[in-house]
């Protein structure tokens, strides 16, 4: 059918259609215009230049275009791009990612399984460890985000976004992260345990070693899988390739994506060659995926993993993190700044407060963020390749803005 009002054409176009024709669940869009991106940098139309410091939530841990990621996709579109649904034609650039990605994890997880998205890794671990324990039940933590599609979202820990889409996956307890008072309900029914090893939107907040440990002990003794979900923590962001290095616990599932592919959209669950044996029989072909592992987002993200070893990009989380920790911590109105590496989260004062620092930020030409499950907290996660002209210079104007807002005036 016609539409009552046509679209109008020329430069309106797109800003009337972003607000107006594409569909969208934030009801405060920034809305503003992306002209180019390279490095820690975006530009909009108006040619005003952002420092990216929450790289694209976590996504650009290489900055924007970098050079490596740009030549791999330029030479994958030499060769083909879609052929077939993943896993039935041997494709190059999935067979060196994958070879390049195990090389780098613990023995055990010695296969991964490539999908399009965090929460699509997500999906693929619960069934695995569902048809691999033979059980249905699953443990999760309060305050967890592990996706928006139905079985990633009915193991979020977080009440409001799951109750209009109830009923949703049963057999789903919520414990409280870092407690170990409760451990004992992972049982002899649960399939999987899935966390977040430093949980991200729910405020970024690390594990706490012994715990985790516990956890780890628990499964071990139940026979419950172990799931951490690296979502939002892997790819060097917290100092090490993967958070759980940090405190010596595998898991049985990893699940990845964000950073994965250096801006292209790719993810993946890595486990161990036993467990991902279930996903062949009873009956064959019982998980595919048409996009997952596409070859330039493989050829992609071979290059972003590459570049993130070769540079030692991972070195650059602790120290990015010190100069932060250094500059901002005992600035007024900041009560605490808490993760590990370019993972961190700066706690403030009050709502209000939070709000004006990230205006003014903004206005200055810094990009900062809230985390999904707080409007105090503001996600401080530059790319690892950011100089220390533009993070000395970012950290300037975070400080300014803290300074001149004051928490005591609200
Ligand atoms: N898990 C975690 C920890 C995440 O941070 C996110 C994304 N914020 C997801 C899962 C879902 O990923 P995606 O948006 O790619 O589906």
């Amino acid at each position: 059918m016609k539409k009552d009002n046509p679209t109008p054409q020329g430069e309106e176009i797109v800003k009337n259609a972003f607000y107006n024709r594409i569909a969208m669940t934030s009801n405060a869009p920034m809305g503003l215009e992306i002209a180019s991106a390279e490095g820690p940098f975006l530009k909009t139309i108006t040619g005003k230049k952002y420092v990216d410091f929450i790289s694209g939530i976590a996504v650009s841990s290489l900055g924007h275009r970098h050079p490596n990621v740009i030549a791999a996709i330029q030479e994958q579109l030499n060769h083909h791009l879609h052929v077939m649904v993943y896993g039935e034609f041997i494709q190059r650039p999935q067979s060196l990612f994958a070879d390049l990605l195990t090389s780098q994890l613990p023995e055990q997880l010695d296969r991964v399984y490539f999908v399009n998205s965090g929460t699509e890794a997500i999906e693929g671990a619960l069934k695995l460890a569902k048809k691999y324990t033979g059980r249905s039940e699953f443990v999760s933590f309060e305050n967890s985000y592990h996706g928006d599609t139905q079985g990633s979202l009915s193991v979020t820990g977080r009440d409001i976004y799951r109750n209009p889409y109830e009923p949703l996956l049963p057999g789903v307890t919520f414990l409280n992260f870092n407690d170990d008072s409760d451990l004992d309900q992972i049982t002899e029914q649960t399939a999987a345990v899935i966390l977040e090893p430093i949980q991200g939107e729910g405020g970024i907040i690390p594990a706490e070693e012994k715990w985790l440990k516990s956890v780890r002990q628990r499964c071990d003794e139940t026979g419950a899988l172990l799931i951490f979900d690296e979502i939002q923590s892997g790819f060097g962001r917290t100092g090490k390739l993967f958070a759980f290095e940090h405190y010596g616990v595998v898991p049985d599932i990893l699940c990845m994506a964000k950073a994965m592919g250096g801006g292209m959209p790719i993810g993946g669950f890595a486990s161990s060659s036993k467990i991902f044996e279930t996903f062949k029989f009873d009956p064959p072909l019982n998980h595919v995926t048409t996009f997952g592992g596409h070859p330039v987002s493989c050829a992609a993200g071979y290059a972003n993993l590459k570049t993130i070893l070769e540079e030692n990009l991972i070195d650059r989380a602790p120290y990015i993190e010190e100069k932060i920790r250094t500059t901002l911590e005992g600035k007024p109105g900041v009560i605490e700044i808490r993760g590990k590496g370019a993972m961190l989260g700066m706690e403030l004062k009050d709502k209000d407060f939070t709000q004006k620092v990230v205006e003014i930020c903004m206005e200055e030409g810094v990009i900062l963020g809230w985390t999904l499950h707080s409007n105090t907290l503001v996600r401080l996660a530059p790319p690892l390749i950011i100089d220390d002209e533009t993070l000395d210079w970012t950290l300037g104007v975070i400080g300014k803005a803290l300074e001149t807002v004051r928490p005591d005036r609200f």
